[in-house]
Order: structure tokens, then C-alpha cells, then sequence
């Protein structure tokens, strides 16, 4: 836990270190349990960072610079535009409901001065538990599904997914695949 939380120390650094006038969009993966690295962590980190760069890609909006850090938190996506970040959260939650894993995927967008946008500021309702009908916020706080369970329902819908998508999820997942691993890494793109 107390690794976690300095992970997410370095992670606000690390958008510190990038900020400048323009919104940004971090992306973590939404592994449950303390080890957010275990499997299939990577893959869906992949897939989650393909989906984004793909998406902003349709929309037309340009990416200023990317970086992408492997961490405890798994691996780590920052991504720096020049546009509205209200705008940016709303699509941003839509690749959060573009498919059965898109639900772990926690996609943040941040204003200029480093502050969060909430899907309550843009009205929204909070994110679902990906068990129950219940908010994630409040069935993590109670703990109310064993761990166990939680890591079996992400590797089911990551198989169902892999099933249901050879083509897309080769096309998706390899660009990112590449140049990481389940090792401490650390690039950044310039464009
Ligand atoms: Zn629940």
C-alpha cells in the first residue's frame, strides 16, 4: 500500500514535470487489489493506450507530446493536447464504455493548472463497480468483493475479449507491446 502511494507521488511529479498550457490526459490501468502489475495488467495497459491514440486520432485532435512509464501502478500513459479538457474528459469517458475492458481502464484528463476534472463537474454519475450495480467507489471502500473474485472477472473478460477480437486485439496491442514488458521502463515521444 505504502508503495502505491509513493507511486502515485512520482505519478503527480511526473505531470508536473509536463506541465505547460495545454490539458492532459493519464491514463492507469483500473487493477484491483494491491499488485497492479499481475496479469493480464500489461495487456489491458496496451489496449487501453492503442484505444486512446487511435480515438484521438478519428477525433482529429493532435497529440503534443506522449510518454508512457512502466511502474508499480502498471504502465503509466501521459498524453499533453492542446484542447478544451472538458471536451477531452467527455470523450475520454467514452473510451471508458467502448468495450467489455474498457472498464479497467481509469483515463484522467487534467486542466492546464494541474487540476482534475471530475465526471461530477461535467454531471455525470460516478463510475459503476464492474461486479455489481453499486458505485466502485463505495464497493471498494467496504471491500465488497473478495480480490480473488475481482482478478477472475478481468482475466474472464480479457480471454472473452481476446476471443471475440484476434484481429483487432494483435493490431491493438503490439505497437506499445514492443517497447515495454513487464520491466521498469521509461520512453517519450516527441511529435
Ligand atoms: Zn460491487
Amino acid at each position: 500500500m505504502k508503495q502505491i502511494l509513493e507511486q502515485r507521488e512520482k505519478l503527480q511529479a511526473l505531470r508536473s514535470s509536463l506541465r505547460d498550457d495545454s490539458a492532459l490526459i493519464q491514463f492507469t490501468v483500473n487493477m484491483p487489489g494491491a499488485n497492479k502489475t499481475i496479469y493480464p495488467s500489461y495487456e489491458l495497459a496496451s489496449l487501453g493506450i492503442n484505444t486512446i491514440i487511435k480515438d484521438l486520432y478519428i477525433y482529429n485532435i493532435e497529440i503534443k507530446n506522449m510518454m508512457f512509464h512502466n511502474s508499480t501502478l502498471g504502465m503509466i500513459g501521459l498524453f499533453k493536447i492542446n484542447e478544451d479538457p472538458y471536451l477531452l474528459k467527455r470523450l475520454c469517458i467514452e473510451i471508458e464504455c467502448e468495450n467489455i475492458l474498457s472498464k479497467y481502464w481509469d483515463i484522467d484528463v487534467f486542466n492546464e493548472s494541474g487540476r482534475k476534472i471530475s465526471r461530477k463537474m461535467l454531471q455525470l454519475s460516478p463510475r459503476k463497480c464492474f461486479i455489481c450495480e453499486k458505485t466502485a467507489k463505495e464497493c471498494a471502500f467496504i471491500q465488497a468483493h473478495p480480490i480473488e473474485k475481482l482478478l477472475q472477472q478481468v482475466v474472464l473478460d480479457f480471454q472473452h475479449f481476446k476471443c471475440m477480437n484476434e484481429d483487432c486485439y494483435s493490431l491493438l496491442s503490439n505497437p506499445i507491446l514492443c517497447n515495454g514488458g513487464y520491466e521498469n521502463e521509461k520512453y517519450i515521444t516527441n511529435r
